[in-house]
């Protein structure tokens, strides 16, 4: 950052561009007028032209989105992270561990709520010092972050918002794709991402494009020759002995998407079900919670050297999106209030959500703008590591990405070791060529 200050409780809140010093708990410079600032730091000498013609309108938009992730008491909704405790489920409970679909995980909430920004501090404050002061960050990587999220409000927020708009056209194998190719992928540092393999066979509409052109698929979308910016492939993960399974789509190995469908749920028979349980299924989802906890481990596994181990997962319908945060070191299970891909906040021309653009942005970015649990976050447990108990080495240790077939046990542990004969004898059993020689006489 070129003018980055220290930060402190994020929980409190302000309004910037309003003469207040202090901005959802970071303390900032009074502004000296009600407008961004758009005169050009010496610090901005750059090739890329976007963090200077960024348009006055988006910073504005973007400045009243923002407070949705930190100021409780802002006008259009609150974005929270509420903590949850888990009460029961099958993390452990058979031999072979349960798939994702049949994943039990209930859970409740405990009595606290933070706001959605308090865990994304750093990413908050690079995009705060951009809004107020068109500051522009010093550090590489984060400067190419923050382009990414201003590129597509300014480059393609149009397009994509079109693809984004009638979702009930889509399918649930065709929903996680379009929204991947078309939000979360054009937000990432790498617009490369993997969808189950399995989903390519699923239902899809009579008129769907299949097949590839130049080596890459169709998109679900209608648009004019609209390409995927990923594949289909092998998107297992997990262990056979504990939760396992296939994720519907797995963005550059880094965040999982996990669509579901409301209709399976509450389909009322052609009945329009009101909007509050009309999106319940994506509220404390047991499947969505396990393939969570299950990524949380596999990549504290594969990235010890993180700086924190908050890791998130995206759950979304045809209407919303939900945010699943889980800490496997200090286990510690976030969920986020429902955020509607349409509405609250809005750019002119279309009705895509920005609020839900901007945590799509911190999320699929968490590696760089996510700054880990809050001390005072520590103290309300997820309660999965008493949950796993004695299989909790698997999750820390045996957890695999990829080929998770392979990960079935030829031997266990327990009871089930009495029963057990020595691979050879079975393969010679089948294949029943025991040759048996008369007694000599
Ligand atoms: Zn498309």
């Amino acid at each position: 950052m070129t003018t980055g200050e220290s930060s402190s409780s994020p929980s409190s809140s302000s309004k910037r561009g309003c003469g207040d010093s202090n901005i959802g708990g970071f303390h900032k410079k009074p502004r000296t007028d009600s407008s961004p600032n758009v005169s050009v730091t010496s610090h901005a000498i750059d090739s890329d032209r976007i963090f200077v013609d960024f348009p006055k309108s988006l910073v504005n938009a973007l400045n009243i989105a923002l407070d949705s992730l930190m100021d409780e008491s802002t006008w259009m909704g609150y974005i929270s992270l509420t903590p949850l405790k888990i009460l029961n489920s099958n993390a452990t409970d058979c031999h072979e561990g349960y798939r994702f679909s049949k994943a039990y995980c209930s859970s409740e909430k405990y009595p606290t709520q933070y706001s959605f920004g308090s865990v994304f501090i750093k990413g908050l404050s690079i995009l705060i010092e951009f809004i107020l002061h068109r500051t522009i960050p010093e550090n590489k990587q984060d400067k190419f972050v923050l382009g990414k999220l201003l590129h597509f409000l300014s480059d393609s927020l149009d397009t994509d918002a079109e693809a984004l708009k009638n979702m009930e056209m889509y399918t649930e194998t065709e929903l996680n794709t379009v929204v991947t190719n078309h939000l979360f992928a054009k937000l990432s540092t790498s617009t490369l991402f993997t969808i189950d393999k399995q989903l390519s066979k699923s239902k899809c509409r009579g008129n769907e494009r299949r097949g590839y052109l130049n080596g890459k698929p169709w998109c679900p979308c209608e648009q004019n020759e609209c390409l995927l910016s990923g594949d289909y492939g092998d998107t297992s993960i997990g262990n056979w002995m504990v939760w396992h399974g296939s994720v519907d789509v797995v963005i550059n190995h880094d965040v999982i998407i996990v669509s579901q469908d409301n209709e399976d749920e509450n389909c009322c028979h052609g009945d329009k079900p009101p909007a509050e349980t009309k999106s319940s299924v994506l509220r404390r989802n047991h499947q969505i919670i396990a393939q969570n906890i299950v990524f949380s481990f596999l990549q504290k596994h594969r990235h010890p050297e993180s700086d924190n181990f908050l890791i998130p997962c995206i759950g979304i319908t045809r209407e919303d999106i939900i945010v699943y945060l889980y800490d496997s070191v200090h286990d510690v299970l976030l969920e986020s209030s429902l955020l509607p891909l349409q509405g609250m906040v809005s750019s002119p021309g279309n009705k895509l959500n920005l609020v839900a653009v901007l945590v799509s942005w911190l999320v699929v970015n968490y590696k760089y703008l996510c700054g880990g649990v809050m001390e005072e976050m520590k103290t309300t447990k997820a309660e999965f590591f008493s949950q796993a108990k004695e299989k909790l080495s698997i999750y820390e240790t045996y957890l695999k990405s990829g080929d998770v077939r392979n990960t079935r046990p030829t031997v266990d542990s327990g009871d089930q070791v009495k029963n057990l004969h020595h691979p050879l004898l079975i393969d010679l059993k089948k294949r029943n060529k025991l040759v048996v020689l008369e007694p000599r006489e």
